[in-house]
């Protein structure tokens, strides 16, 4: 993909890769298969930009989803998302390219990025599409957005400036294979990053809305006092969502402050019946088991090859349920 200069020949389906979590990871594959099925009709390339430190990983991912080109600013002053150095360096990659389209996610980080970036490019964005087209006559990309708090469905046009933008919901296209056979180009283009030096960012971890739907949930990852402390427990919570599961606990990892009270299994908690439950340094006490016997499966993990918890598992794993569980993560985290 060369670089322009003339807006009338702007060129390349774009999609900006995020891959922070879960459902962004899914959303950025998804734009890549819609990304193909436009640039096909307007015979042009699909590229990802992909900003961070380590990308090398997800630019694979992408290009074995679908992506012909990469465009990979790879630099340890992006290893932390920021929004406005993010939309600096994001706007001058795409003022020095002028790719023809700029899609996202409208997840809370596209939702926060991309107005700011169609400010600065000085174009317009059509938020939370759920349908994209390009026009055959006008070779325009037809955005599909709710309008009038979601009583109609509005078809938006971008006509007189570039990129056309847009942002998409997470699970509106479907998306292609994991293909590693597949070949892709990763430029890196040369960039000058001026961090914003009126923000710092002192620290930055996950938030927790608290509501669960463990009663409904298909998977349950549930930690016991083995899971302790804090931070080994806090890998439940990513493994709950890589697996699209819920995080339930037994009392002492309750009263240890690692997880809300909400998700209490047991007889005195809440009652699950999971296709999977994954019970992790639990020993398997009577008042626990109560809530999780409904599981279809349950694979235990304790270190106590004596843990009452085995008698009723499917499977039983002994060994240390944290290095298990980091073993596990680092395994998932590499296929998503
Ligand atoms: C009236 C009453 C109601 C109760 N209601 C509930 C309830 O609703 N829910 C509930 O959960 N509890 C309830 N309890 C408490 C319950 O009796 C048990 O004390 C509790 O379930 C034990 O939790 P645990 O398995 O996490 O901890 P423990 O019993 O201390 O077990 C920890 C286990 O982790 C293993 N382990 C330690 N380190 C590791 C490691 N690194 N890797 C792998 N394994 C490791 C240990 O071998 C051990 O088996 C109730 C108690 C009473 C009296």
């Amino acid at each position: 993909m060369k670089k322009k200069r003339n807006r009338n020949s702007a060129q390349g389906v774009w999609i900006f890769g995020d891959y922070r979590n879960y459902f962004q990871d899914r959303v950025t594959l998804q734009l890549i298969s819609k990304g193909r099925d436009l640039a096909q009709t307007l015979e042009t390339e699909v590229a990802v930009l992909v900003l961070g430190e380590g990308i090398h990983q997800y630019a694979m991912e992408y290009v074995a989803h679908g992506a012909d080109v990469i465009i990979a600013v790879n630099d340890s002053r992006l290893k932390e998302y920021q929004v406005e150095t993010y939309t600096t360096v994001v706007a001058e990659i795409v003022e020095s390219y002028q790719p023809e389209i700029l899609l996202g996610g409208a997840t809370s980080f596209g939702r926060e990025l991309f107005p700011r970036l169609a400010k600065r490019l000085n174009t317009g964005l059509s938020a939370d599409c759920v349908a994209l087209e390009i026009d055959p006559d006008s070779g325009l990309l037809i955005q599909t957005t709710p309008a009038f708090g979601g009583e109609m469905l509005a078809d938006v046009v971008t006509p007189n400036h570039r990129p056309q933008m847009a942002t998409v919901h997470p699970g509106i296209f479907k998306e292609r294979p994991h293909d590693s056979s597949i070949l892709g180009r990763i430029l890196y283009p040369e960039i000058d990053i001026r961090p914003d030096e009126r923000i710092q960012l002192v620290r930055s971890r996950p938030h927790r809305t608290g509501k669960t739907n463990l009663e409904g949930a298909d998977i349950v990852v549930a930690g016991g006092r083995g899971m302790g402390p804090k931070e080994e427990f806090d890998m439940l919570y990513e493994l709950a969502e890589l697996l699209g599961g819920e995080v339930g606990a037994t009392r002492p990892a309750i009263r240890a402050g690692w997880a809300d009270e909400e998700r209490l299994l047991g007889q005195t908690g809440k009652t699950v019946k999971p296709k999977l439950l994954l019970s992790l340094g639990t020993s398997g006490a009577l008042q626990y088991t109560a809530g999780i016997q409904g599981a279809e499966t349950i694979i235990a993990v304790n270190r106590d090859p004596n843990a009452p918890i085995f008698k009723m598992a499917d499977l039983a794993l002994e060994g240390d349920a944290r290095s298990i569980i980091a073993a596990l993560l680092e395994e998932l985290r590499k296929r998503l």
